[in-house]
């Protein structure tokens, strides 16, 4: 069985901004924790 890192148990999260569920970017896994936003642009809507 292959062992699933924390992150990847954790694939999505409802965007603060357009409450629409968003997937995991690779880019994010070291701070998937701190991800909040689907896209950039909800970032700065907040
Ligand atoms: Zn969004």
């Amino acid at each position: 069985m292959k062992q699933l890192h924390r992150w990847q148990m954790r694939e999505e999260k409802l965007c603060k901004v357009c409450q629409k569920p968003f997937s995991i970017r690779k880019k994010w896994k070291n701070n998937f924790d701190e991800v909040f936003y689907c896209s950039e642009r909800c970032k700065r809507n907040k």
